[in-house]
């Protein structure tokens, strides 16, 4: 899926001189990689240390193959109005509280999160390691039978009457298609909790599935 930067600025450099002769179409320039261009950069995604995550309590493992799927979540907490980072790091440290203390898990359950105020948070110790190098995950704990096999990613609130703020929305769709670019999952393999389990899980979210993946496949094309 990765294109090399020279490939990316010759490409945008021939298609500046096209636009500048009036005559050659980016179709005609790019040819088959014409989509280069659109390619994902890395959202900002704050790591485990930055937001003052505890230690797991004991080893994570690493699933030696790459994700399939992305599974998308709510987290089911109030729907808070604080929007800023200081709250997006504690609410990552409550769900790591809850996980651990609560279920009795090694570490959070889920590969990342996204906050109310569209930011990005590791979740699993070694997830944001993972998904940077793009081989390998590490096991989760977010959805019976798909722990080792899709990248979960919760979304704070709860939305079974209510819609997420746009600036949740559109966090959500940056992480879902760097995903994707980053282990090559088609954008149609972006589901929902209740699509495996028995869950209200992630609310209305799971109704707007077609629109995320519309939006992510445009991304990453
Ligand atoms: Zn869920």
């Amino acid at each position: 899926m990765s294109v090399p930067v020279s490939r990316r600025s010759v490409l945008r450099g021939a298609v500046l001189l096209g636009a500048a002769a009036g005559a050659t179409t980016l179709a005609q320039v790019g040819g088959g990689n014409a989509h280069a261009a659109a390619r994902v950069d890395q959202p900002v995604i704050a790591n485990c240390a930055t937001w003052g995550a505890r230690p797991p309590s004991s080893a994570v493992s690493v699933v030696e193959s790459r994700p399939n799927k992305i599974i998308v979540h709510h987290t089911a907490f109030p729907n808070s109005t604080d929007y800023s980072l200081a709250h997006a790091y504690a609410n990552s440290r409550d769900i790591q509280n809850l996980h651990m203390d609560g279920n009795g898990w090694l570490d959070s359950g889920q590969h990342f999160t996204n906050s109310r105020g569209g930011q990005l948070t590791e979740g699993r110790h070694g997830s944001l390691y993972a998904l940077l190098h793009g081989q390998t995950m590490v096991q989760g704990a977010h959805c019976v039978g798909q722990n080792s096999q899709a990248i979960g990613i919760e979304n704070d609130g709860i939305y079974l009457d209510v819609q997420p703020p746009q600036a949740l929305w559109n966090s959500l769709i940056v992480f879902c298609a760097f995903t994707c670019q980053q282990y090559g999952i088609p954008a149609s393999q972006i589901y929902g909790h209740k699509d495996f389990a028995s869950t209200q899980c992630p609310g209305l979210l799971h109704d707007r599935l077609p629109e995320l993946r519309s939006a992510v496949a445009a991304l990453i094309q």
